[in-house]
């Protein structure tokens, strides 16, 4: 098994790979201790948690062998938010991966591992959707640049916003790497749930039990009786300053923001109102934003990431005294709404 296989494990290839090593999934997750098993329930609770995948295992066929036995976890938790919030961690890792695999210029790869543009569009059967200009971006036919930004929450993406030649609309690289991103989601969520055979399923009750308390963290508070922007925690404050001065701000921080906004009982209106009434471009990708968090029942998909996330993405800013107490931002706005700041 290549090394590309275990960091891709939704390829074409890498799922051959399992094939033609006559791995018999059952047989696998009865074994004791079995580190793919192991593996695989990290990349689920972490996908909860964290929004990413984890740490891979150093090994590359447990690596590669976790990813049909954690969409098998998915499964048989069968609930839609998991496999909505782990497709998307599955595309997050993946993304950051593709990222640090291209090189400059895309010819080569780095690390070992044979990845380029031209492969990844023909993974995706985006050959003949994918044009390179002599400018040094891209154009994507129409039909599939809808299909993949569809799901994709800053307003730039909208058809209006773009030019349209011939069929096809200008990219930029990285706009491109964002599409993929949109395709490798699809690609992990297609098919999830499905049903698992008995005699897989009997061997994983602990796993998914370790999953299920995730879920039912009683520690995470996701409940709250008022909204009260003072008492935000330092990044959420931050974040909203930042979103207000017109900054840039990536994608995952959007998310983060947003998520905490949906989670302690913003509305949308409320939350355009907090960060800039004035300007529409904002109003509409937060509008947008905490729409696609709601599940149908009203309540919010995906909780905001944890403290260690948010300082993985550089957003952990100005920690104060109540910071050195709580590993969650959520953790952080109880505390002080109970004390009354
Ligand atoms: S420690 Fe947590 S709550 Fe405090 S600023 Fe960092 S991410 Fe926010």
């Amino acid at each position: 098994m290549e090394r590309l296989h275990a960091r891709y494990p939704f390829f074409t290839a890498a799922r051959d790979a399992v094939d033609a090593a006559a791995v018999d999934l059952a047989e696998l997750v009865a074994q004791p201790d079995e580190p793919a098993v192991d593996r695989a329930v990290d990349r689920v609770t972490t996908a909860l948690t964290d929004h990413t995948t984890g740490r891979p295992h150093r090994d590359a066929r447990t690596e590669l062998l976790s990813y049909p036995v954690a969409r098998v976890l998915v499964s048989l938790v069968d609930d839609a938010v998991v496999t909505r919030t782990y497709a998307i961690a599955e595309a997050t890792t993946a993304h950051e991966r593709v990222l640090s695999d291209l090189d400059g210029d895309d010819l080569k790869s780095t690390r070992g591992v044979d990845l380029s543009i031209d492969r990844l569009l023909d993974e995706f059967d985006l050959v003949d959707d994918v044009e390179e200009t002599a400018a040094g971006g891209y154009r994507v036919a129409v039909a599939r640049y809808l299909q993949l930004s569809s799901d994709l929450d800053d307003p730039d993406w909208r058809l209006p916003r773009r030019s349209l030649t011939d069929g096809f609309v200008p990219v930029t690289r990285g706009e491109l790497l964002a599409l993929l991103r949109a395709a490798i989601e699809e690609r992990v969520a297609a098919g999830l749930p499905f049903t698992v055979p008995d005699g897989i399923a009997a061997h994983l009750d602990d796993e998914v039990a370790q999953v299920e308390d995730v879920l039912s963290d009683p520690v995470l508070p996701t409940s709250f009786d008022e909204v009260r922007p003072e008492s935000f925690p330092p990044c959420m404050t931050a974040l909203l300053e930042r979103a207000r001065d017109g900054a840039d701000l990536p994608d995952h921080s959007w998310f983060s923001l947003l998520s905490f906004c949906a989670t302690v009982g913003m509305s949308a209106e409320e939350a355009v109102a907090t960060v800039d009434p004035d300007d529409p471009v904002v109003a509409e990708r937060i509008e947008y934003g905490i729409g696609k968090l709601a599940t149908a029942d009203g309540d919010v998909a995906y909780p905001p990431v944890s403290c260690a996330t948010m300082e993985n993405y550089g957003d952990c800013v100005n920690k104060d005294d109540v910071c050195a107490t709580i590993s969650h931002p959520l953790s952080y706005y109880e505390t002080r709404l109970a004390d009354g700041d």
